[in-house]
Formats: C-alpha cells, structure tokens, sequence
C-alpha cells in the first residue's frame, strides 16, 4: 500500500486529478517519466498524458505511475482543422494501438515536417536564419511545433519569453506564420472513439471565435459523437472556466480538468493549482469505477473523511470525487451532497 503522503507539506484532502498535459514526446519540457514524477510530488492520484498527436509517451509514463500510485490514463490531444479556424480535441482512456487512430496520428506528425520548413522559409524570409535546425534541436526527437521555434527564437533573443513570440511572431499576421490543414473534426472523433476513448474539446474557452460560432462548433462535435469538454484548463482564464461550466451543463457535455502543463517556468497553471470542477458539472470521470478501485485498492486510508464541515444544500449530478461512495450510481441519479464523503468541492469553510 502505498501511503497517501505527497511530498508536499500541505494537508491534502483530495487526490488530484489532472486530465491534460505534455511531455517531451511533444511540447512539454519533461519527460513522460519525470513528468509522472512531478505529478506524484504534489499529490496527483490520476493523471492523463496527452501529447500533441503522438502516443508515443504513455508506455513511459505508465512505468513510472505504477511505482508512483498514479493511475495513469492513456490520452492524446489532436490537433484539427474546424473551417479555417485550428481546434483541439483531447481523447481520453484511448487505446494507443487503435488502428484508425494510429494512422491519424502518423499522418498528422508527418504533416507537422513540411509545415516546419514552410515556418522555416517564412523566418528566413523575415531574416531569421537557421531556426528549423534551431527547432528541431529544442524538440529533442520529440514532433516538431511552434513551442519549438518559439524556443529557439527566445534562444536568440527575438522575444523575451514563449508568451512574447505568440504575439509577435508564427501567428496570423506575424513572420513566421503559415496556414496548415490538420485533421478534420469528424475524422479526429471516430479515430478517438474507433480506440475505444471519449473525445474532449480541449480549452474551449481559447478559441476566440464569437458565441454563434462557438455554439456551431459545440453543436458540429455533439452530432460527431464528442461527449465532453474542459471546463477547468490551466489555458482558460478565470471566467472562461465558469463560461465553459454555464455550456457544458446547457448542452449536456461531461466536464473535464487539466492544467494543459507544459513544465515548469512554461507559464501555465501548476497540476496543483486548478480550480475544481464547479458542482453543477458532470465530472468526465463519474464512472470510471476501476480508477476509483485502484485509489481505493494502492492508497491506504482513501478515501479520506469527508472534508465538509456540515451537511450542505445542493445535488449533484454525479459524484465529482473518486471516492468509491457512489460507485453504483446510475446516469441521473441524484445524490445530496452530504452524502459525499470526500467532496473537494465544498465551500472554503
Ligand atoms: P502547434 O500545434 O505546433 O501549432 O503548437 C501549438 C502549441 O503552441 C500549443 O499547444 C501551445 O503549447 C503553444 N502556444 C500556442 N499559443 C501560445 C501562447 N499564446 N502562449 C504560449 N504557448 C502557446
Ligand atoms: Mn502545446
Ligand atoms: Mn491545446
Ligand atoms: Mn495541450
């Protein structure tokens, strides 16, 4: 058993659950496996890997959450062409080896190689030499993106930080910018579903389109058989993530978590520094029983006492802990909040 002590000093009531971030295999700065390290030090009990169209990490990180007590979940985020608009789809609990998928994700990877040295040109153009050998060094064998010119172009001082060089560059407008067609969104569902996985619209709060347009895009992945979005994203701003609770309620999507890190000093949310999901959301994750079995099985003492201090108002749609307490709860079924022994949700006290 392994004890539920993160090495942190805080009490922690709750295992963390994040559901979106990178590693090396794609734009991240740590590896699969340091990752899950980073992860089990401030206390996440399970935790998506979700590189930029690759899968290639998970083998790794599961290693590595098998000693840690992290119960890994295989994901991926994929990158798609919604008009001339790019979106993200996360897929969830996937099967890595789904053929459908697999091949998607070759393509799009390969797709990722002459969209390099289309950036590249557009660079050399702007008079900035040498960035695409200058990338490829900062993607250390891992797919090839912007976060890696954006590096290499921090590196030579064109920006003084990663935040700077989407402004000023490799977007709409700016050098470096080229137009790219990524998988389409219909496409990117059945090969996440065909594996056996939920599809996430990932950050939806980022996408800068207007409401109308955001409501096609919800209504368009709903018809393609996406179930869920992030509600919570260390990519959304404060009031993007009480937006995207008021819409995934309003259109029946699951909500789902994830700080989107990238490593650190990368400038986004820490794993331990998300906001819970708000309690009129359904949690992504209310049936999945075998992770809450896992908890419950490797970690002594979980679940913990109920953290309320006292019988609260209010329903749940589901339960948004891994508890275990409603692990036979049906789609609907209503339980009192009280009734959750280990809400992380209740009010600061
Ligand atoms: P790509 O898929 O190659 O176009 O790269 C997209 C990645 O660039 C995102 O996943 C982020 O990691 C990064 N990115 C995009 N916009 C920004 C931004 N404004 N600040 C920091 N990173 C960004
Ligand atoms: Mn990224
Ligand atoms: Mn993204
Ligand atoms: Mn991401």
């Amino acid at each position: 058993m392994i004890p539920w002590v993160p090495t942190s000093n805080k009490p922690l009531l709750i295992p963390l659950i994040d559901l979106h971030c990178h590693s090396t295999v794609s734009d991240g700065t740590l590896t699969p496996t340091e990752l899950v390290g980073h992860a089990a030090t401030l206390g996440v009990g399970v935790l998506a890997l979700t590189d930029h169209d690759d899968v290639a990490g998970l083998d790794d990180a599961r290693r590595a959450a098998e000693g840690a007590g992290i119960a890994l979940v295989n994901g991926v985020e994929i990158s798609v062409t919604w008009g001339s608009r790019t979106i993200h789809l996360v897929g969830l609990r996937i099967d890595p080896a789904g053929a459908a998928l697999y091949d998607g994700l070759a393509r799009i990877r390969e797709s990722r190689v002459g969209r390099a040295e289309r950036i590249a040109a557009e660079l050399d153009k702007a008079g900035i030499h040498g960035s695409l050998e200058g990338a490829y060094e900062f993607a250390e064998g891992g797919i090839i993106g912007r976060t890696h010119f954006a590096r290499f172009l921090v590196s030579r001082g064109h920006a003084k930080d990663i935040r700077t060089v989407f402004k000023k560059f490799l977007v709409k407008g700016k050098p470096g910018h080229v137009s790219h067609r990524w998988a389409e969104l219909g496409e990117a569902v059945e090969w996440i579903r065909s594996a056996g996985g939920i599809a996430v619209l990932a950050h939806p709060g980022r996408y800068d389109m207007g409401r109308t347009t955001l409501e096609n895009l919800l209504a368009e992945f709903k018809e393609a058989g996406g179930t869920a979005i992030e509600v919570i994203s260390g990519s959304h701003s404060l009031d993007m993530n009480r937006h995207m609770a008021e819409v995934a309620v309003r259109h029946g999507f699951l909500a789902s978590r994830g700080s989107d890190y990238h490593g650190p000093d990368q400038s986004y949310f820490g794993m331990d520094k998300l906001p819970p999901l708000p309690l009129t959301c359904t949690p992504v994750w209310h049936d999945w029983h075998d992770l809450k079995m896992f908890m419950a099985d490797s970690h002594e003492g979980f679940p913990h006492p109920c953290p309320l201090p006292a019988p609260a108002a209010g329903v749940l749609a589901g339960c948004p802990t891994l508890c275990g307490d409603h692990g036979g709860m049906g789609e609907g079924d209503e339980v009192s909040l009280r009734d959750c022994r280990y809400n992380p949700l209740a009010p600061a006290a």
